[in-house]
């Protein structure tokens, strides 16, 4: 038998960062390609007590069905956490657990995207996004990303050209680049968007990860009707428990709920016990301080051997939070080829191409740097910086 496939599968390109992975996964190699935190800062006893205590305390519920919407004391945590953070006004009605904040992506373009309708996404854009939302066979228009967010000019353009469904951006320690985007920024693209019916998809995974300046207000405060705002305990717990949310108005959350109930039901009722539990018993916010702390100093130490040991025209972003560096090459590098002498030094690097929704890149590079240690984020520049040639 031949499957016949979707027209929508043949629009959307397999994660390029899968492929990748898969090459480098041998421990070898040290890999600045992927995207995970850091091993040493996942709290596994003090998750594995929480679990313990869920089982312990009403398992059978923990092993139930349970409402899409997902689990109070989870969502009351989240707007409480908003609240303290940020000083955003929201309660727990205006939150939908989502299956990791990745699901929130697909849930979106599932409800508000026709095929061909436009979604403008910053360039270069987060390839999980672009992923999620090629499979409901969107038009892409690309805003490029300045060193301080998105060019709001560009932007206008954009809106004026077409009908824009959406903009989704990452304002804070963006994936792939690592920049966040200025008070100026969030406040001109609120005002671009302000009176249209474009929704702004504010995607905050990074936003508790800040280890320079101050947190800056999420766009959702300048434009709080028409910003779906989604999070993440991937970065701050645990990526592999697969809890992330959705903050809308509770009109765009009924919507969502829908589609989020077609799709899988509900997350993982076990999940998000454990996850409530730990959450409730740990000291969050120490926590934070200490990722925070030790991805500052990984960044500070990647940034450092860039410009030790890179040759001269080898540009580089400044991360103030997050897990990633963007580096663009000389004009003579390509970051293909780079990959490729890289991998024969054993170090493992992203190339930027997937990124970019229409073409264009190719001389820029992602690099991870919460993932490795110090000494192998040391080894690992070394190697990068014979694979370059210098
Ligand atoms: N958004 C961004 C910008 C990300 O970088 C990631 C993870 N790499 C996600 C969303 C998805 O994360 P999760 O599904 O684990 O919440």
């Amino acid at each position: 038998m031949t499957c016949r496939y979707a027209a929508r599968m043949e629009k959307t390109p397999r994660s390029f960062i899968r492929e990748i992975l898969r090459v480098t996964e041998s421990p070898e190699i040290i890999s600045f390609a992927g995207g995970l935190p850091n091993p040493a800062l996942i709290r596994v006893e003090e998750i594995a007590t929480a679990a313990r205590s869920v089982f312990e305390s009403g398992g059978a519920a923990a092993l139930q069905y349970a409402t899409t919407e997902g689990y109070l004391p989870l969502r009351e945590f989240i707007a409480d956490r908003y609240r303290q953070r940020l000083g955003l006004e929201v309660g727990p009605e205006e939150i939908l657990i989502t299956s990791g904040s990745q699901q929130a992506l697909d849930l979106i373009g599932k409800v508000v995207l026709d095929p061909g309708d436009a979604v403008a996404i910053e360039r270069p854009g987060y390839l999980g996004a672009i992923q999620a939302l090629s499979l409901y066979e969107p038009h892409f228009s690309p805003v490029p990303l300045e060193e301080d967010g998105p060019d709001l000019a560009a932007l206008e353009r954009v809106l004026e050209e077409r009908d824009v469904r959406l903009f989704y951006g990452v304002p804070n320690s963006q994936n792939p680049t690592g920049i966040t985007w200025s008070q100026e920024k969030r406040e001109g693209v609120a005002s671009l968007l302000e009176g249209t019916d474009t929704l702004f998809v504010e995607d905050d995974a990074y936003g508790e990860l800040r280890f320079a300046g101050r947190p800056l207000p999420p766009v959702k405060t300048y434009l709080p009707d028409s910003t779906i705002l989604t999070g993440s305990f991937s970065k701050i717990a645990a990526p592999g428990l697969r809890v992330g949310w959705i903050c809308a108005d509770p009109a765009v959350l009924e919507r969502l709920v829908v589609a989020k109930q077609a799709s899988d039901l509900h997350t993982s009722t076990l999940d998000q016990r454990i996850l409530a539990r730990y959450l409730l018993d740990t000291d969050l916010d120490a926590h934070v301080r200490e990722i925070c702390r030790v991805y500052g100093r990984h960044s500070a130490l990647m940034a450092a051997l860039i410009d030790d040991l890179f040759p001269d025209g080898v540009v580089r972003t400044d991360p103030d939070g997050g897990m990633f560096l963007w580096v663009t090459l000389p004009p003579d590098l390509s970051s293909m080829t780079l990959f490729e002498r890289a991998l024969a030094e054993r170090v493992a690097i992203l190339p930027g191409l997937p990124f970019y929704v229409d073409g264009g890149g190719e001389r820029t590079v992602r690099l991870n740097f919460s993932n490795a240690d110090e000494e192998r984020i040391t080894e690992g520049m070394h190697r990068l910086a014979r694979a370059i040639g210098v």
